[in-house]
């Protein structure tokens, strides 16, 4: 395996908050980062003096980019796979393309989870409303409908609850083809993080639980309060799939737990949002261990230090900036987005969760 050492320059597809903590991370460690994106506006590029400016169809930027870069990850798993060849073909790429083909599709997801003998929520393929209506009578209502392609934040999916429903929501996925799954009657919604070097070794970060606001996380409970079977299931979980699917880098994987057992939801080979809170929680930040990763350093240390809750500011909550750099224990992220628009991911606090302090 190849060590890159200090000094490297990381380049990162995407300049986001995802970008902007990972170029940070590994500035702390000495290295540069080169963002290639399509706005300077963008969180990232205001932390580091090396961008290229372009889109993902823009393949001449694309090579300077690759270029001028030791090795190359990306802060979002629907970057198109031309844009992945091209930079391939001049430093290394992870998560490779293998692992995007995959993780940008809703049923190869699941269907990999499956062969695995993993646990998923029960789901069919469908291409039509017709096609729609017989997989809601086999799977039983309430159902959910998912585009298989570019769903984040609760977007592109419906909750089917009447098979009346059917033509309306077939319209209204806007797709040729699309995922309906069981609605699970979950108890709780958790997720773990795992990192893997080239040389197979894994580390992964403890279970979290994860709860969810009009469909965005809005906070992450460190650790999850799971039974310890709950809690091997998880890592096990998270770690076959990272093994299974040769991820260099860090693999997110959200699960559901219904009645003792692990159901997996959906995967991101890349920093996730449920692993904001290790920034300040553990020795190292989900942003230094991808760096670490794919770069061939030592894994560092995943452990949560102590019990924390990381609270993500989305839209005008981060108005509330005074307030937290007022409350003991917490710690204060801005990504440094200009317009607070709804929905919009802000910024993030991780609060230590020391008695009396989360609640109320
Ligand atoms: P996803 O984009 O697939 O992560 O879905 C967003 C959210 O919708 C999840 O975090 C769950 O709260 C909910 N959800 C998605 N799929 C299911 C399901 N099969 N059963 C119950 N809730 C679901």
């Amino acid at each position: 395996m190849k060590t890159l050492p200090p000094g490297s320059t990381l380049g990162i597809l995407g300049g986001g908050q995802l970008a902007r903590m990972t170029a940070m991370a590994a500035a702390r460690l000495g290295y540069k980062t080169h963002i290639y994106t399509r706005s300077a506006d963008e969180p990232a590029c205001q932390i580091t003096p090396w961008r290229t400016l372009g889109d993902f169809g823009d393949h001449k930027k694309l090579e300077f980019f690759a270029t001028n870069v030791d090795v190359i990850t990306l802060e979002w798993e629907n970057v198109p796979a031309a844009a992945v060849a091209t930079v391939e073909r001049h430093a290394p790429c992870y998560p490779k393309s293998s692992v995007l083909h995959i993780a940008q599709n809703r049923l190869l997801e699941k269907s990999f989870a499956r062969e695995l003998g993993l646990l998923t929520p029960e789901f069919r393929a469908v291409h039509s409303a017709v096609e729609l209506r017989s997989a809601l009578d086999a799977l039983k209502l309430p159902c959910i409908a998912k585009t298989t392609r570019m769903g984040y934040d609760g977007k592109g999916q419906v909750v089917i609850r009447k098979a009346e429903e059917t033509e309306n929501v077939w319209k209204a996925l806007k797709t040729d083809e699309a995922i309906v799954e069981a609605l699970v009657p979950f108890e709780q919604e958790i997720s773990v993080i795992t990192a893997r070097r080239a040389d197979g070794l894994m580390r992964s970060y403890p279970p979290v639980e994860n709860r969810h606001k009009n469909a965005i996380l809005d906070e992450t409970h460190v650790p999850a309060n799971i039974s310890e079977e709950v809690r091997k299931q998880a890592l096990h979980m998270a770690e076959t799939l990272c093994e299974k699917l040769e991820v260099v880098g860090l693999l997110a994987v959200e699960m559901f737990v219904v009645n003792g057992k692990v159901l997996m939801n959906e995967m991101a080979p890349r920093p996730h949002n449920s692993g904001h809170w290790s920034i300040d929680g553990a020795t190292t930040s989900q942003f230094e261990q991808l760096l670490r990763a794919i770069c061939g350093l030592p894994l560092g240390d995943a452990h949560a230090l102590f019990p924390c809750v990381m609270k993500n500011l989305i839209g005008h909550e981060s108005g509330n900036w005074r307030d937290y750099l007022s409350m003991p224990g917490a710690h204060l992220h801005l990504y440094g987005k200009r317009e607070a628009r709804d929905g919009r991911k802000m910024g993030h606090v991780t609060i230590r969760n020391r008695k009396g302090e989360m609640e109320g």
